[in-house]
C-alpha cells in the first residue's frame, strides 16, 4: 500500500492504477471509498475481497460528468415522470452526498449490482474524487472503504488501520467534510422512496421532488420470498466492535457513571446535565477520556448541529473503539436534518449486540 497525497500527479497514479484494474481509496465529501474500475469485473472482486463483502451487497458507481450517467444508467427506460424528477434532483442535489437507483445498463458487470436490473449511482463534489474519476475511467464502483459492517471511514488513517495491504493506494485528502455516507433514493418507482437515510437530508430532497417513502416496501403477497429492496442495509452495520447501547436524552440523564464504559452525547447541554448528576469528582469532567460530545456550542440551531455531529460520529467512534471500554452509551440524534442518517448509523450499530 502506497499513501499519495491529493496533489494532482498523485491522483494521476491512482487513476493509471484503477485504469489497470487495480484498487484506490479515495476521498469523498461522505466517508472515504475504496475504488475499481466499474467496468472491470476483476477489479470489482477485488473490492468484494478486500472488503468482505457479500456479494448480495450492490456497488455504488461513481460518476464525475452529468454526461456519463447514460455509461452506468438506461436512463431513457424511465417513464417520463420520473425521468423529470431525476433532471430535477442532478440540478439541485448534483454532485453531492445522494445516490440514485436507475435502471441499469447492461453493460455494467451483474458483479457490480448484484445481479439487480438497477444500478445505484452518485455524482460525489469532492474535486478529488472528481479528477479520480475523470482521469480514471470515468465510472468507478466504490463502497466505503472500510471491512464489511464495521466504522466507514472518515480520514486516510482509518483506511491504512482498517484495509492496510488490501488496497494499492490511499488518497490522503483530510478528513470527509460530511462524515456519513451517501442517501440512497430509489427513482425507478412512483414515489421515489429512501433505502438508506444519508448526507442529503430527506428535507433536501422532498423539496423538489416532494414527499418521498422510507424504508423497503411491504412484500407483495405474491412474492413473499421476494429480494430484499435494498441488500446491504443490514440490521446490524456501521458497527463498533464494542457493545453500543442507544438511549434518548432521559435515559442518557439516568446513566450513572461506569469508569470502563464510553458515553457519547449529542450536545453539551446533555453532558453538562449528566455531568453535574453523575460524576463522581475523582473524574475529570471528560470523565479522564471516557465522555464524548458530537456537538459544541449552543449558539447553533438543531439542523446544523446534526450537521455538525455527523462530521464527528465516525471518527469519535473510532477512538472510543480503539480504546476498548466495556460498553458504548451513545445519546440519540434530533430526528431532522442529518440526525436520521446518524439515528439509522446508531440503530445498526446497537442491532449488533443482539
Ligand atoms: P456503500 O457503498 O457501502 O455505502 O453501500 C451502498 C448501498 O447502496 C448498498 O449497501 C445498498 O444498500 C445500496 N444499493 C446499491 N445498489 C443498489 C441497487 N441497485 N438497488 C438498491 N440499493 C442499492
Ligand atoms: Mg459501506
Amino acid at each position: 500500500m502506497r499513501m499519495l497525497t491529493s496533489g494532482d500527479k498523485d491522483i494521476r497514479i491512482a487513476a493509471e492504477a484503477i485504469k489497470a484494474g487495480r484498487l484506490a481509496a479515495f476521498p469523498t465529501e461522505t466517508v472515504y471509498g475504496l475504488g475499481g474500475d466499474a467496468f472491470n469485473v476483476s477489479a470489482l472482486a477485488r473490492i468484494f475481497e478486500a472488503k468482505r463483502r457479500p456479494r448480495f451487497d450492490p456497488l455504488i458507481v461513481h460518476i464525475a460528468d452529468l454526461s456519463t450517467l447514460n455509461m452506468a444508467a438506461d436512463v431513457g427506460s424511465l417513464p417520463r415522470s420520473l425521468r423529470a424528477k431525476l433532471d430535477v434532483l442532478c440540478r439541485n442535489l448534483w454532485p453531492g452526498p445522494l445516490t440514485l437507483v436507475l435502471p441499469k445498463q447492461a453493460s455494467v458487470p451483474d458483479l457490480a449490482t448484484s445481479g439487480l436490473p438497477t444500478v445505484a449511482a452518485r455524482f460525489p463534489s469532492h474535486p478529488v474524487a472528481q479528477k479520480l474519476i475523470r482521469y480514471s475511467t470515468g465510472a468507478i464502483a466504490a463502497p466505503s472503504a472500510n471491512p464489511f459492517g464495521y466504522l466507514s471511514p472518515t480520514k486516510a488513517s482509518h483506511v491504512q488501520e482498517q484495509l492496510g495491504e488490501l488496497v494499492d493506494f490511499i488518497i490522503d485528502g483530510g478528513r470527509a467534510g460530511i462524515g456519513v455516507e451517501s442517501t440512497v433514493l430509489d427513482l425507478t418507482e412512483e414515489p421515489a422512496r429512501m433505502l438508506r437515510p444519508g448526507g442529503a437530508p430527506r428535507e433536501a430532497i422532498e423539496a423538489i421532488i416532494g414527499h418521498v417513502e422510507t424504508g423497503s416496501p411491504p412484500a407483495p403477497h405474491s412474492a413473499p420470498q421476494a429480494a430484499p429492496h435494498s441488500p446491504g442495509q443490514l440490521a446490524s452495520h456501521y458497527a463498533p466492535k464494542t457493545p453500543l447501547f442507544l438511549h434518548d436524552a432521559n435515559a442518557m440523564l439516568g446513566l450513572s457513571f461506569c469508569p470502563d464504559e464510553a458515553y457519547l452525547f449529542f450536545d453539551e447541554e446533555t453532558r453538562g446535565a449528566w455531568n453535574m448528576r453523575n460524576m463522581p469528582n475523582v473524574f475529570g469532567a471528560d470523565g479522564d477520556g471516557r465522555i464524548f460530545t458530537l456537538t459544541h456550542g449552543a449558539d447553533k440551531g438543531t439542523a446544523d448541529k446534526t450537521l455538525e455531529a455527523a462530521a464527528n460520529l465516525f471518527d469519535i467512534l473510532h477512538i472510543i473503539d480503539n480504546a476498548k471500554p466495556s460498553a458504548i452509551h451513545a445519546q440519540k440524534s434530533p430526528d431532522i436534518g442529518l440526525g436520521a442518517a446518524i439515528n439509522d448509523r446508531l440503530t445498526r450499530a446497537a442491532a449488533k449486540r443482539n
